[in-house]
């Protein structure tokens, strides 16, 4: 494979970008290769500067459902940009959206846009403080929030010691209001909490992980969750940015018929504009200014481009339910082929999937958790990674990421994936 031009690219993004990327798991570093500059998408294919293309499953890490540049979204887009960039003003499609996103996740009353999963996750914790007077939050170890300071915090040595910054510029003060219990591991969240008594805000969770691989909870640890914050009166957030809109229309919450108080959206709800939200019950969102004393701003929160692609998408969602079975036999079929590769090599390599996220650890053990996931041989994740690429299939140049099927992918896609995922497995195991 010829990557001459991306490797020109990548030298010079390196003076002028730190690492010459905007976001380090783009730099490949972790599969020990550099990464390709990519032109142009179309569906499920996307090709870079040198001419080579892709059958492809990052699906810019999450946000195309549709595959790359779906005509509907599109045009949704040239529409707006004929009227303007922002205006920074409310706009009706801002109320159309809210309408949309309340219509499609029933535990959500109201909802305020904001630019990324990052936003929306820092504010809901905010709001959540605000709300209950408290704060500390637990989250699980594994799970991933996007980066601000509070979340970039793992379990310190001991089930009940503080938790330590993962990064240089988080304060000890930080890592102190963030209580890090095990996923899938309910007695954990109760020693936490019978140990800061009145104490915690928030529990914070994806309902589907999808940043330590993808790793579905498990429903009665859900219940016990939803049964332990009512109880305590904490606010259960379930951050659903990457699996809102994803494993269901109404995300993982409609898939387990569990209801948490807050949910944070990203991704999906942008149609791959820049776009976060959150949003839950009117009593706890009405404590947000200028209702309520819980500060939350944004110069470009809903703005018109962002909003009519994000519209668009969601809009789509809901006038083509059948779109997730459509995804749930796509991933199946692509997943069963995967595992009878597995097999007929003599492996069993554990596999997870929920609808359309699915990743394949390279561990035999049962992945149900973060230790569990990180038994995965990441080494041999780069070297499958950087067979799969050569044989034109690109994937998540990390283990612990997700590998996303999108409408777009087409059987032939599945077929020639599958054929490529048993060469590039006999090659390195
Ligand atoms: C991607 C992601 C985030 C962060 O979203 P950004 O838009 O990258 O800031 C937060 N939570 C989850 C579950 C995510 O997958």
């Amino acid at each position: 494979m010829n990557v001459e031009k991306s490797k020109q690219l990548f030298e010079e993004a390196k003076k002028y970008i730190p690492g010459g990327v905007n976001s380090p798991v783009r730099a490949f570093k972790s599969v020990g290769s550099e990464p390709l500059f990519i032109t142009k998408g179309d569906g499920s294919h996307f090709r870079d500067v040198d001419g080579n293309e892709f059958i492809e499953y990052i699906g810019s890490w999450g946000p195309h459902l549709f595959g790359h540049n779906p005509p509907f979204i599109r045009q949704a887009l040239l529409n707006a940009i004929e009227n303007g960039t922002s205006f920074g003003t409310p706009t009706e499609l801002e109320v159309r959206m809210a309408e949309l996103i309340t219509q499609l996740v029933p535990s959500v009353e109201k909802v305020r846009m904001v630019n990324s999963g990052t936003e929306a996750t820092m504010s809901a914790i905010r709001l959540a403080r605000g709300y209950t007077k408290r704060e500390k939050f637990i989250k699980f170890e594994g799970c991933y929030h996007g980066h601000a300071d509070y979340f970039l915090i793992k379990a310190g040595s001991g089930a009940l010691t503080l938790g330590v910054p993962t990064s240089p510029g988080v304060t000890k003060g930080n890592a102190a209001d963030t209580l890090l219990a095990d996923y899938n591991d309910i007695e954990s969240v109760k020693k936490l909490i019978s140990s800061n008594k009145n104490e915690i805000a928030a529990v914070i969770i994806e309902p589907v992980a999808g940043n330590m691989g993808v790793v579905p909870s498990k429903k009665e640890f859900l219940t016990g969750l939803r049964e332990i914050c009512t109880s305590e009166k904490i606010v259960l957030i379930f951050d659903e940015v990457m699996s809102g809109f994803r494993v269901s229309a109404s995300g993982a919450q409609g898939l387990y018929g569990i209801q948490p108080d807050l949910t944070t959206f990203g991704k999906i709800i942008g149609g791959g504009l820049p776009v976060g939200a959150f949003g839950g019950k009117a009593e706890i969102m009405d404590m947000l200014a200028p209702n309520g004393p819980v500060y939350q701003a944004g110069t470009l929160s809903g703005n018109p481009l962002a909003m009519a692609a994000g519209y668009a998408a969601l809009k789509h969602i809901k006038d083509h339910p059948e779109i997730y079975d459509k995804l749930e036999e796509k991933a199946f079929y692509l997943e069963k082929g995967m595992k009878d590769n597995i097999k007929a090599l003599n492996k069993n390599y554990a596999m997870n999937r929920v609808g359309s996220m699915m990743c394949m650890f390279f561990t035999e053990e049962t992945v149900e958790d973060f230790k569990s996931a990180v038994k995965s041989d990441t080494a041999l994740y780069g070297k499958y990674f950087r067979e799969m690429l050569a044989q034109g299939i690109y994937l998540a140049p990390a283990q612990f990421e997700a590998m996303f099927v999108s409408t777009a992918h087409s059987k032939e896609d599945l077929d020639k994936t599958i054929k490529a995922h048993h060469l590039a497995l006999s090659a390195v195991i």
